[in-house]
């Protein structure tokens, strides 16, 4: 670590790593949340599925999709093995289907390369696919009880605050993170930057933190981590097509498996109205009747979609277009990742 980073937060803090953790700890065994479905029967597989669904999503939305894929997948076995497109219907409207998509390579990877056990050893924890250094170090520290700092978002923010710095705080987690306890340590230090160290409302008052924060003794709690310049979010179009047959069958069409909604399935789109016949008769289907839906915007990470749904009655009955693995007349049944936009227009449209 750059030590004298480390020995200038300790000397203003006049608190040694120590003090750091029975401060963190303490204040865990009063406050900190025990009864989260990953927190029980803990094994590594659980633990790494859980870190995995809170990258950029919350506790309380995580929960029910933890439970109903822990139990459609019990184990790193039943994963591995089963279709990626069963894999994204029970991600469906978790957001980011790269996570989803990796987690099935993961689980692929341990059952070939591992003989079907979670690594123990970082170096091959961080060798799966979309597993990095952070996620390493929670399910190591969380599932083995083994000394490994983690750097998330939350931890970010506590360790930023409480050394009123912006430097690379790796090392300041590393000699923060304890021998002993670290899996009540990790999640102490999740639970405070989740709860407590809040991104712009942080409840000093409450912190075990709070006497020697030097971001809360210079009134500058929110300026720090400090925040990259907001770039103005680009704005894309699209145009959706609700091709319906004479069943009442959606038809959709499967994404290449890279990028954004990758091996989803979504709606057939278009860029402008004039497509539309083009479109249908290249896929042999009469257009009987058209009608524009309410337009909405999706919003991504890094922009704006704005989607115009147009639902087309067509003369075609399930066996056009039959293009096994690409499209598929979606009869609401099918077990398939749908991207969130396509899933709440099929809803609409069946409601
Ligand atoms: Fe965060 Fe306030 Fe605690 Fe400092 S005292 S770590 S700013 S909650």
């Amino acid at each position: 670590m750059h030590n004298s980073c480390l020995a200038t937060c300790l000397v203003r803090n006049s608190l040694t790593p120590t003090n750091f953790q029975t401060s963190v700890l303490s204040w865990f065994k009063k406050h900190g949340r025990t009864d989260l479905p990953w927190q029980h029967a803990i094994s590594a597989y659980r633990v790494w599925l859980s870190e995995i669904m809170l990258q950029q999503t919350q506790v309380k939305t995580v929960i029910p999709y933890f439970e109903r894929f822990i139990q459609r997948f019990p184990s790193i076995a039943s994963l591995a093995e089963a279709p990626q497109d069963e894999v994204l219907h029970y991600w469906t409207g978790l957001g980011y289907y790269a996570r989803a998509r990796n987690l099935h390579a993961a689980a692929k990877m341990i059952m070939t390369q591992f003989q079907g056990v979670f690594p123990k050893d970082m170096l091959d924890i961080i060798t799966l696919p979309g597993i990095g250094r952070s996620t390493a170090g929670a399910i190591s520290s969380i599932a083995f009880n083994t000394a490994q700092p983690i750097l998330d978002g939350n931890v970010k923010r506590v360790l930023s605050r409480y050394c009123a710095s912006n430097e690379d705080l790796w090392p300041i987690a590393n000699d923060f993170t304890p021998e002993k306890n670290v899996a009540h340590y990790t999640q102490a230090m999740m639970d405070l930057g989740a709860t407590i160290c809040t991104r712009t409302k942080p409840k000093c008052n409450e912190c075990p933190l709070q006497t020697n924060c030097q971001a809360h003794q210079l009134g500058q709690e929110t300026d720090f981590p400090q925040r990259k310049p907001k770039k103005e979010t680009p704005v894309k179009k699209t145009i959706m097509l609700l091709l319906q047959n004479t069943a009442g069958e959606i038809l959709l069409v499967k994404q290449a498996p890279t990028g954004i909604w990758g091996g989803l399935w979504i709606l057939p789109q278009c860029e402008s109205t004039k497509e539309i016949s083009t479109w249908c008769r290249d896929h042999d289907l009469t257009i009987k009747k058209r009608t524009p839906l309410r337009a909405f915007r999706h919003t991504f990470s890094h922009y704006h979609l704005d989607i115009q749904p147009i639902k087309i009655t067509v003369t075609a009955t399930a066996d056009r277009v039959r293009e096994a693995g690409r499209y598929l007349w979606y009869n609401g049944t099918q077990q398939v990742g749908l991207a969130a936009p396509i899933k709440f227009l099929l809803k609409d449209l069946h409601s």
